[in-house]
């Protein structure tokens, strides 16, 4: 069995900030091991992909499973069921669905929302304006607890420009008075710890190379 490098990152984190394994693309027999090293926290982008993995892992009781990916309305009821948290929330909508829904299926669910601050058209979530002039709507949704803001920063930018992507949206959380950022991934979370993250997400940092 190979060796990862779970517990030297884990080791290497201020005791503030939280690690969320990103296990999409890879076998629940590695999310068991990672898990038997003490991590709790997984989470997972492809809906289909994590339900059955949280079928094979249904004795390990202490996962908490944190949704990552972009949010497909007809799957929203699966995802309240299914997962504790969800860190990809991208528009008003979509967190009414999950509220409704969440409040027939009698559960609270943590949720972050997915800000988007920089002109990176791949990426989903709410710019500064939208997300500002929505705010009082989105905080009146009954059984979700907003905690905080999420962001993924575009590939290829130096250190610096992570940096100052990271520390916009810190900001932002702290004007809103929100604790936490979910930011940061395997090749910039050193930038995104400096800049104030209260979760990191590292899939490949951890896992080694994804298969798929
Ligand atoms: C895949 C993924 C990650 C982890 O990416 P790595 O580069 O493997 O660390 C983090 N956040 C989101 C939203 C992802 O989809």
């Amino acid at each position: 069995m190979e060796i990862s490098n779970y517990l030297e990152i884990k080791n290497k984190l201020p005791a503030d900030v939280n690690l969320l394994a990103v296990s999409k693309g890879f076998e629940s027999q590695k999310i068991k091991i990672i898990n038997s090293q003490g991590q709790n926290h997984f989470g997972e982008s492809r809906s289909q992909e994590a339900l059955e993995k949280q079928l094979e892992l249904k004795d390990s009781k202490n996962i908490k499973w944190h949704f990552i990916g972009r949010i497909q309305s007809n799957k929203i009821r699966k995802i309240v069921q299914n997962f504790d948290y969800i860190h990809s929330v991208d528009s008003y909508e979509k967190l009414l669905k999950i509220s409704n829904v969440a409040f027939q299926e009698k559960k609270i669910i943590q949720i972050m929302l997915q800000v988007k601050l920089s002109d990176d058209l791949a990426k989903a979530g709410f710019d500064y304006e939208a997300l500002l002039e929505k705010w009082l709507d989105l905080k009146k949704c009954k059984n979700v607890k907003i905690n905080g803001l999420m962001t993924i920063n575009p590939k290829g930018l130096s250190s610096k420009e992570n940096f100052i992507l990271f520390k916009k949206c810190r900001n932002l959380a702290d004007s809103l008075k929100l604790p936490d950022c979910s930011m940061g991934m395997s090749g910039d979370w050193e930038q995104a710890v400096e800049a104030g993250a209260t979760w990191i997400r590292l899939g490949s940092l951890i896992f080694g190379d994804r298969p798929c």
